[in-house]
């Protein structure tokens, strides 16, 4: 869930809202304004619409600061906060990585229920200030049930709710074992989003099974839905952390296939490296390593100045190449292949570039690691 339109920026994370936002907010807006017809027939259409519009914008303020108050403490446990997006279904704020303990791992989760505990506690106490039913009671009060229930939905115990990540964190605790605790945390979110699907559709089918409306049961089926894969996917990381698990550059580390000097046209590396199967090469000048340059450096150059462009031109200079040492861990390779959008990362041992680990020799050993698993 990353995307969408960028709002702005609060404590150095971009806001996002999802397109999908858009459709919830439409339809928030919509519903708060039917339920304020009933209750003030007195107010005109547009004061309604307006009033209805100021009471989805604190409603998605809430869930906003709700995440914020996860990424306050992620921050504070030096976990990067790279987003947070307003969605369909809510808000999320993506992680860098997760948490190093346990502790941090229930301060983070905690975070955000608290915050949405407190909004909850704010309106009522503005509930008492206005006159009991007026327009501006019927705000305070949807605000302070719906905080609430954002509070209490979201400690269900099921992995990635908070509640998951809270039992995940005592689960963590406990047993020293974070794969265990997320497998079962996981696990228990994948019986509760079940849950969700078979009571949304029945209520979908049947409205009078929990006395509201086909709409509802079909949203509790969508939610349901949205969490199993949420659930799903935790669970294929986990397995892929496993599957990684002893794995070091050195393991997966082939040599470089090829050194091309800097000052050869573009059309030398298409023509003699690319055609045998060379997806990059090592550029090189009197000797000296000065870049890296990869199929796609070159499939971005215009091919009519494939002969008069020398490969440095379009290479990634040496200071900006992303390398790594021998003994790093496979897992953070495979993670800045996908923060840098990289294909390969050169092995740095005693200053010198001794070989790389690409993305296909790396999605190959993992494949083979989980096949000898099962
Ligand atoms: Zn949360």
């Amino acid at each position: 869930m990353i995307g969408g339109f960028r709002i702005g920026r609060i404590l150095g994370i971009p806001i996002y809202l999802h397109p999908t936002w858009f459709l919830v907010f439409f339809l928030v807006t919509l519903a708060l304004s039917g339920q304020l017809q009933l209750q003030s027939p007195e107010l005109d259409g547009s004061l309604r619409y307006t009033l209805a519009g100021i009471t989805s914008v604190l409603f998605f303020g809430s869930i906003l600061l709700h995440e914020l108050g996860h990424s306050v403490l992620a921050i504070r446990h030096r976990v990067a906060v790279r987003s947070i997006t307003l969605f369909v279904f809510g808000g999320v704020a993506l992680m860098e990585r997760d948490p190093d303990d346990a502790r941090a791992e229930f301060e983070i989760a905690i975070a955000g229920p608290i915050v949405s505990a407190l909004l909850a506690l704010v309106f009522l106490v503005a509930l008492r200030g206005v006159e009991s039913g007026s327009a501006g009671h019927f705000v305070a009060s949807w605000l302070f049930r719906i905080n609430l229930f954002v509070a209490l939905f979201n400690l269900l115990p099921g992995f990635p709710l908070d509640g998951g990540r809270v039992l995940r964190a005592f689960l963590w605790a406990r047993s020293g074992d974070a794969r265990r605790a997320t497998r079962i945390s996981a696990g228990v979110g994948q019986l509760l989003a079940y849950g969700f699907i078979a009571v949304g559709a029945l209520q979908a089918l049947e409205p009078s099974f929990l006395g509201g409306g086909r709409a509802d049961g079909l949203w509790l089926a969508f939610i349901g839905w949205f969490l199993l894969s949420a659930a799903s996917s935790a669970l294929r990381q986990t397995e892929l952390d496993a599957s990684m698990e002893g794995l070091f550059a050195r393991d997966l580390q082939a040599p470089v296939p090829a050194r091309i000097a800097g000052t050869d046209p573009v059309a030398r590396f298409a023509r003699e490296l690319v055609m045998r199967g060379r997806r990059w090469a090592l550029v090189e000048e009197a000797g000296r390593l000065v870049g890296l340059v990869t199929l796609s450096d070159v499939q971005r150059l215009d091919p009519d100045a494939w002969e008069t462009t020398p490969v440095r031109e379009v290479a990634t200079p040496r200071e900006e190449l992303l390398t790594a040492a021998p003994d790093t861990p496979i897992r953070e390779l495979l993670l800045a292949m996908g923060t840098r959008d990289v294909n390969q990362i050169p092995i740095i041992f005693n200053g010198e570039i001794v070989g790389a680990v690409t993305r296909e020799s790396l999605v190959h050993a993992l494949d083979l690691r989980s096949r000898q698993a099962r």
